[in-house]
């Protein structure tokens, strides 16, 4: 009886070579970008407790209300979630181990996040971030560099077409002020409102603000803006950043409706934005946090950070011309007879010793099949490996890439000569001496 297969997760993608390989070249590019910029990696599990996304990222946010991955342990009945963000993990860590009490912190992470949404081009449920976060640091020239390491980032992948919007939220009695006002604003156009909308009236009238509701758009345009309700310490502030990075030669776009999906942040707030990438053009976004450490419980520290979605990042790299790398292989290794393959497994192990990659057929077949596989696995040379050659204690080495012949050379020898073909430096007279 036939059974139907498994499927993986909606939502949830494999990631298959050779689009693995641009994940890989990805990654590595972005562990020497953040420590060009002194940040060092900090990994916290993928788990936590529900609590700490409730109270970090706000009950009423479309992430804690409709998004997370929430479940009851069915061992001992905790409350856990798999983590929407990285920000939260983070600074519960930092309180946790008293990071700070060294001095301040530039952090980075990478890793998986699931948010339960409808999966569409761009929007997926597991999805990766790339997050850095600076704990500890009140100044102005933190937003600017983090915002300054994301311009880098897209120059560096060659990124074009992505643009920076800005904004400041201020501080919590500027946005208690600015709160009132919405709240009278948007109760005198209750009835334009939406479900949703009119459930935050209440509660989180700023969300309103985040609706991505069309018909809402209007109204929200011409809501009273957070921006001319800021004190001159927070208007300070934004003028400083925006300074910094306009002499850096960011250009940037001021835009008052920008407020972000999470309660936690405060004063600036940015995202970076692509028109490339169709509906879900946000590649990037953060801010400051100033509140977040108290909020969790831990002594008062001002933050930054931002996040960047690394599957939108990755499209937008696509888009402009970013291609998986050639994986490299060196050599392919064909074997035929009584006991070639512990002699074919130790001239691998040398080979790879000596710095390169090997490939040792397995399966059998005639050395024409196995000649097949060698020239479709990319590798530069065959060593190949028959009876008489393991009686003779030597190889015969074939270039697949480029010209020359084949020749039997000793083992002894044969890493000299797999560097001489892939240096493409092999002397028509080489073989005569070496052989
Ligand atoms: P959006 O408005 O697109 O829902 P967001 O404000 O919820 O984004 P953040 O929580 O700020 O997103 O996350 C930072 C980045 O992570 C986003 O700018 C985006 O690039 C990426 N991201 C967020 N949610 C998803 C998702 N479901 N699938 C893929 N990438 C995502
Ligand atoms: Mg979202």
């Amino acid at each position: 009886m036939s059974q139907k297969g498994i499927r993986g997760v909606r939502g949830m993608n494999d990631i298959l070579p050779p689009e693995s390989l641009l994940w890989n070249e990805f990654e590595a590019l972005v562990h020497s970008w953040a420590a060009a910029y002194g940040y060092r990696p900090l990994r916290t599990p993928i788990v936590e407790q529900t609590a700490l996304f409730k109270r970090a990222i706000g009950e009423v946010t479309d992430i804690v209300e409709k998004e997370m991955y929430a479940f009851e342990d069915a061992l001992n009945g905790e409350h856990l979630t798999l983590r929407p963000e990285g920000t939260a993990g983070c600074v519960r860590a930092a309180i946790e181990h008293n990071l700070l009490h060294q001095g301040p912190q530039r952090l980075y992470y990478w890793g998986p996040m699931f948010r339960h949404e409808r999966p569409q081009k761009g929007r997926y449920r597991q999805f990766h971030q790339i997050g850095v976060e600076a704990l500890g640091f009140a100044d102005p020239e933190i937003d600017a560099e983090l915002i300054v390491m994301g311009a880098r980032l897209w120059d560096d992948l060659g990124i074009t077409d992505v643009r920076l919007e800005i904004n400041s939220l201020g501080d919590p009695e500027e946005r208690a002020a600015h709160r009132e006002a919405l709240v009278a604003y948007f109760t005198a156009h209750q009835d334009e409102l939406d479900e949703d909308s009119r459930r935050r009236l209440s509660r989180n009238p700023l969300r309103i603000l985040d609706s991505k509701n069309p018909a809402m758009q209007p109204l929200i345009e011409e809501a009273p803006r957070l921006l001319d309700y800021l004190g001159a310490e927070t208007r300070a502030h934004f003028d400083a950043v925006l300074a910094l990075i306009e002499a850096a030669g960011i250009p940037y776009r001021i835009n008052p409706r920008l407020v972000r999906g999470l309660d936690y942040y405060n004063r600036t707030v940015f995202e970076w934005v692509t028109p490339k990438l169709g509906a879900q053009g946000t590649i990037c976004a953060g801010g400051r946090y100033d509140g977040l450490f108290a909020q969790l419980g831990g002594k008062p520290a001002p933050a930054a950070g931002f996040a960047l979605g690394v599957e939108r990042v990755l499209a937008l790299w696509e888009a402009c011309g970013g291609e998986p790398p050639q994986p490299e292989l060196d050599v392919y290794l064909v074997h035929q007879g009584e006991g070639s393959a512990p002699a074919a497994f130790r001239l691998a192990e040398a080979l790879r010793s000596s710095g390169f990659s090997v490939i040792v057929h397995a399966g059998g077949g005639s050395f024409k099949s196995q000649m097949k596989r060698a020239d479709a696995s990319g590798a530069e040379v065959a060593v190949i490996l028959g009876e008489s050659e393991l009686a003779s204690e030597t190889a015969t080495v074939k270039p697949l890439r480029r010209p020359g012949a084949q020749r039997q050379v000793p083992w002894t020898q044969l890493e000299e000569v797999v560097a001489h073909i892939q240096l493409g430096s092999e002397e028509s007279d080489g073989a005569g001496t070496l052989a």
